[in-house]
């Protein structure tokens, strides 16, 4: 008879039901992987929807998960609402300047996207998630539980969690991850410290209702308004097509009564408009990055990793890459084929991309709506006029960088990981603003269409995957990739006019849509290759997984 043991076993132990938390959880889920999720509220928080903005980037990996339509349906604005950004003296004022087809989120065609961005509250982002959760069967929510600790040895982590009823439970884990946000308990327990700095300016976001809004002002749709006067600068937008709205604000103003909050948001409407503040929520920008992401078998990700400022909207899907990154890793080890470097390297890739999203907010952080106000702005007839104008400039001298950040989202690339084998060929051309597709190792895949609506991303597997362009390679990658049991889709496309585009015969793309290496396949040893991008210099001759092959039929981009 077995002797029942004290606790819950699981393979990984994720901390934390968030947008990051619940993305780790879709990763893992999405292959089979047992895992426990620990979060305290019992639902998403209406109140306090930060992040709005899902970029083109968190959308494509929320596409291979297949929950990129569950995000859209829960969203309260429908995809191609708005793409829009418009600056004026306030929501029924003068308007300054109108910016189109920002953030990626068009409804144009865009052939180098994947998936478009989405406009959707964090409340709803974390509603789909758990909703598509139920389709993981690998996977336990256990909602109403925080965790209190962490005990760790060489073989994996226990964790004592309480219910909100007092009841305490102790899970044990191959594996953690600590997505548990910005004063997380689990960065805590690990002792593990962050370093940067703060900002001293306090800003206020209040969610309200009011109804008929959109119809009361006459400046068209928009996600953003801008709001820049003299009185209260900052910026508003609505949540849903029901009358509930954001306006963000530098401090809290006056005695932050109800009464005050009503004022700042008039002043951004311009008129005493009736108006219900449901909720508000004070924040500080800052830019911090933990010192390590990894002691021993517990990570961080997400908000208990990094903190950046909010503008650019870079927080949330700079989490959503660690989930991508962390979740194949983690899933590699726990099936047996991770080399014993794999799980290190999630620090090594990681960490610079928070860096690199810290620098970017920090740059829009410098002109706020506050730093747009000039004298005679809200002035009527040619002088205002003239004066807008000149605003309208600063604006897009300013701003562009921010509403246009395709190059940063889709160019980001892991330039000095243990995991990617460098060539010496060309280099790629991103910038902030500007996306240019490249197969450079360390970079994500370009993307091209398949056929109508299918996407390349949609026929890599969930290991890695061989896209071979124009020719054929050889049975040495089944050979070796079965002996290290690693996953490998061979994606046959024949399409030799791509192997020209592309710089390649053959792209090996990584789980998480990163190029592990491009090449002709020359003089070249697989299974060290192999190795190399499992994190692992060393030969294993383990039993091996199945190697799946397709070979779609690829009609032109
Ligand atoms: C005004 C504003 C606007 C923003 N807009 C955007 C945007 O448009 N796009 C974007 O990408 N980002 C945006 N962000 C940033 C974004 O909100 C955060 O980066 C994001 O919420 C981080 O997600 P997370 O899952 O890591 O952490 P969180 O969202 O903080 O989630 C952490 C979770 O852990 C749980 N938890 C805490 N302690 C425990 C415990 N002991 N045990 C178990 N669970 C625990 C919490 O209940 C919570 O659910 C914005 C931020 C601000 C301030």
């Amino acid at each position: 008879m077995n002797t029942p043991r004290p606790y819950e076993e699981t393979d990984v132990i994720i901390v934390g039901g968030g947008p990051v938390g619940l993305t780790l959880a879709h990763v893992l889920g999405a292959r089979g992987i047992r895992c426990v999720l620990l979060e305290p509220r019992q639902t998403p928080d209406i109140n306090s929807p930060r992040c709005k903005q899902l970029n083109p980037r968190s959308m494509e990996i929320f596409r291979t998960l297949g929950i990129a339509e569950d995000i859209r349906r829960h969203s309260g604005l429908p995809f191609g609402w708005s793409d829009r950004a418009v600056f004026a003296t306030s929501l029924t004022g003068h308007l300054i300047e109108r910016l189109d087809q920002v953030f990626a989120l068009s409804d144009v065609p865009n052939s180098d996207l994947v998936e478009p961005a989405q406009w959707c509250g964090q409340d709803r982002v974390e509603e789909a998630f758990r909703a598509s959760l139920q389709r993981r069967d690998s996977v336990t929510a256990l909602w109403g539980w925080t965790l209190r600790d962490i005990e760790q040895d060489a073989h994996g982590v226990t964790v004592t969690a309480t219910a909100s009823d007092g009841s305490e439970k102790r899970i044990r884990g191959r594996y953690l991850a600590g997505a548990d946000g910005s004063r997380s308990t689990v960065r805590r327990r690990l002792g593990i410290e962050m370093t940067g700095s703060g900002h001293k300016a306090q800003f206020v976001q209040a969610i309200f209702r009011a109804p008929g809004l959109s119809a009361a002002h006459s400046l068209g749709r928009a996600v953003q308004y801008w709001i820049v006067n003299e009185r209260v600068s900052g910026m508003m937008g609505t949540l849903d097509t029901e009358d509930t709205w954001w306006a963000g604000f530098p401090g809290a103003p006056g005695d932050g009564s109800p009464e005050r909050f009503r004022d700042a948001v008039a002043t951004l409407i311009g008129t005493d408009y009736p108006v219900t503040i449901l909720a508000t929520d004070t924040w500080s920008p800052r830019m911090l990055v933990a010192d390590h992401y990894r002691a021993g078998r517990c990570f961080l990700l997400g908000d208990a990793a990094h903190l950046n400022p909010p503008w650019g909207g870079f927080g949330a899907n700079l989490g959503i890459g660690d989930a991508a990154d962390l979740g194949w890793k983690l899933a590699a080890a726990v099936s047996g084929w991770a080399g014993p470097d794999l799980l290190d390297c999630y620090e090594a890739e990681r960490r610079p991309m928070a860096h690199r999203a810290i620098a970017e907010a920090v740059r829009n952080m410098q002109v706020l709506s506050g730093d747009l106000v000039q004298p005679g702005l809200e002035d009527d007839g040619p002088a205002g006029d003239r004066t807008r104008a000149t605003a309208a400039v600063k604006i897009r001298r300013s701003k562009t960088a921010e509403m246009y950040t395709l190059g940063f989202v889709l160019g980001a690339r892991y330039c000095d990981s243990p995991l990617v084998r460098y060539d010496d060929g060309p280099a790629p051309g991103s910038t902030t603003s500007h996306y240019q597709p490249s197969t450079a190792p360390g970079g994500r895949l370009p993307h091209l269409w398949l056929g109508p609506g299918r996407s390349l991303f949609d026929e890599l597997g969930q290991g890695f995957t061989l896209v071979e362009l124009g020719s054929t390679a050889g049975p040495e990658w089944e050979t070796a990739a079965q002996e290290r049991g690693m996953p490998l889709t061979r994606l046959h496309l024949h399409r030799p006019d791509l192997a020209e585009i592309m710089g390649a015969d053959f792209l090996l793309v990584r789980p998480d849509h990163h190029v592990a290496w491009r090449g002709s396949g020359h003089d070249l040893d697989v299974a060290e290759l192999l190795d190399e991008v499992r994190g692992c210099a060393r030969s294993s001759t383990s039993a091996g997984m199945p190697v799946t092959s397709v070979s779609p039929q690829a009609a032109p981009a």
